[in-house]
């Protein structure tokens, strides 16, 4: 029999823990689902509202994708499923402020307009402020009838233990790149080369995949960032200072010019311990002769400092620092040419 299921791809387990319990009649009031950015979270959540909803007659077509309200919840218009979704400040920064959950918690006492289950989707709860988390306790606490509550994050670690303790979490892995390759062939109808290309750099993520592949500005910024670094590294000191206060204006693109970064350092290492030849665990694929030779030349010491000293930045970033120390440091520790 099919179903609407199936567009959870890569995490089939939790499809089949979520359908079960609507079949067993054990669905919970409130699940954590976490996970990287992109990876499917919100997809299964809306999958899951969708399961909870559905109108089709025969249960195990449901979700049909086909139905009302089916339809209303993947145009995200249906009125009683909600997706709260953080603000985006600054330096890319999100914050989920308590107002939005005041907001959600009026909606949330009042009986569905036409649904069995309301669903409230909240995206990146981690990112809520610890009044926003505080206020919310109490819905998760003494939760309305016939509400689920559907959270997001990237790492329950990171939030207050009595949110986690009072749901049911589900901890979502990244896809295998052999499986977004195969999706983003067979699903996306993409070309088999870019198809090999998007699913290296996505790392795990086949919605980082989707994007890149519908919006072309993805992979000229990343460029871009590959770019600012062999700048940093074919440079002396100043040339790297100079740069550094290129970028620190820049505080808003930074997470992602790091990542790119940190992902670009983990090719270089994982080829200075020898695993050279096995192309498959290389995320930068269509870099990888600059990546050989930069690795024959420099000792896995060497390029394991450039790993670890660029997560530290990106750790240092979020917690706030001066965003051009941060990238001065960081040069200063990135071997000279
Ligand atoms: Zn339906």
């Amino acid at each position: 029999m099919s179903n609407q299921w199936d567009q959870v791809i890569g995490h089939e387990w939790a499809a089949e823990l979520l359908a079960g319990s609507i079949a067993n009649g054990r669905t919970g009031h409130a699940y954590l689902l976490t996970g990287p950015d992109q990876i499917g979270k919100t997809t299964l959540a809306r999958t899951f509202a969708q399961a909870l909803n559905c109108e089709a007659a025969d249960e195990a077509t449901r979700p049909c994708g086909q139905c009302r309200p089916c339809q209303l919840i993947a145009a995200n218009r249906h009125p009683d499923v909600r997706l709260i979704t953080p603000e985006v400040s600054g330096r890319g920064k999100l914050t989920l402020k308590i107002d939005e959950i005041r907001t959600l918690q009026q909606d949330l006492s009042l009986a569905a307009y036409e649904a069995r289950y309301k669903v409230a989707i909240l995206k990146r709860f981690d990112a809520a402020t610890e009044g926003a988390a505080n206020a919310f306790l109490k819905t998760l606490e003494e939760p309305p009838r016939n509400v689920v509550l559907l959270l997001t994050a990237n790492d329950a670690d990171t939030m207050m233990a009595t949110i986690t303790s009072r749901c049911r979490t589900i901890a979502l892995r990244p896809l295998a790149t052999p499986r977004i390759e195969d999706s983003l062939q067979s699903r996306w109808r993409m070309p088999e080369d870019k198809a090999h290309l998007l699913a290296h750099l996505a790392d795990g993520r086949l919605g980082w995949a989707i994007r890149a592949y519908e919006d072309s500005t993805i992979l000229v910024e990343r460029q871009q960032n590959l770019d600012y670094l062999q700048q940093a590294l074919a440079g002396d000191r100043i040339d790297r200072f100079a740069l550094a206060d290129k970028l620190g204006r820049k505080p808003e693109l930074l997470p992602e010019i790091l990542q790119t970064w940190l992902s670009w350092w983990r090719d270089v290492t994982l080829l200075t311990q020898g695993e050279n030849g096995r192309t498959l665990t290389l995320t930068n694929i269509d870099h990888q002769a600059d990546l050989i030779a930069r690795a024959a030349n420099w000792t896995a010491e060497q390029s394991l400092t450039g790993l670890q000293q660029t997560n530290q930045a990106i750790r240092q970033l979020r917690r706030n620092a001066n965003t051009r120390l941060v990238i001065e440091n960081l040069f200063l520790v990135y071997p000279l040419p």
